[in-house]
């Protein structure tokens, strides 16, 4: 069992309930056992990551770390939101960036008005509604790809860019894919994966080099369009 440390399960890569890591999380508290706590933690930063790095070699359509256990017509919020319930019950900072980051793709109508109940607390609801408005305001306001010098059919690609650019402007169905690599990104939005392939590829090159950039630029502030402490000030099990 994985109270006595099995390895097998503390060890184990493969996907864990929530309810298990969550157990393992509080049964720190009542009987101080610290690899079952550690691993715990272990899965829940693995599933949102603190590294940019991290974050883009994650599936973009499952979960891999953590089971929620919610059916296929449950809203996309309920996993995050249960996440966000057991982190700050423990007082677990340090994913929270990635996982409000997770909620600024689902739909607010449903994360809003689903219920009169406060389904998160208070201070995480208000940072996952500022944090949405700081990644819009973040995402139309980025900057233009110009074609590369390497480029050997700029008027062709100016044309298609002009069409590609303009939707771009637009809010993208999701919000949260905007830190997803570049390639991940256009997999959530067909208009502005169709308009890309009117480019050459080294105008391509271009828009994937912005996008990168700007990844950087947003997650290395994350945490601050949460209102949460800077990344090196966030802290685990000091509450
Ligand atoms: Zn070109």
């Amino acid at each position: 069992m994985a109270l006595y440390g099995d390895q097998e399960i503390i060890n184990t890569d493969g996907v864990l309930c929530l309810t298990v890591v969550a157990a393992m999380i509080r049964l720190r508290r009542k009987y101080e056992v610290p690899h079952l706590k550690e691993e715990g933690l272990r899965r829940l930063q693995r599933q949102f990551p603190s590294s940019l790095e991290d974050h883009g070699n994650l599936d973009t359509d499952a979960y891999e770390y953590i089971d929620f256990q919610v059916d296929d017509d449950d809203p996309r919020h309920k996993s995050a939101f249960s996440a966000i319930n057991l982190a700050h019950e423990c007082g677990i900072q340090t994913i929270l960036p990635a996982l409000y980051l997770e909620t600024v793709g689902c739909d607010l109508e449903g994360m809003m008005f689903s219920s009169d109940e406060l389904p998160i607390p208070y201070t995480a609801l208000r940072s996952c509604v500022y944090g949405r408005e700081k990644l819009l305001h973040a995402w139309m306001n980025r900057p233009y790809a110009a074609p590369p010098a390497v480029c050997t059919v700029k008027a062709q690609c100016k044309a298609a860019a002009r069409p590609l650019s303009k939707a771009i402007r637009k809010p993208p169905p999701d919000l949260g894919a905007t830190l997803w690599p570049w390639t991940s990104f256009l997999g959530t939005w067909a208009e502005v994966s169709a308009l890309s392939q009117g480019l050459c590829k080294h105008c391509q090159a271009e828009f994937a080099k912005v996008h990168e950039e700007e990844r950087e630029t947003h997650w290395a502030v994350l945490p601050s369009y949460f209102k949460l402490p800077a990344w090196d000030d966030l802290k685990d099990f000091e509450a």
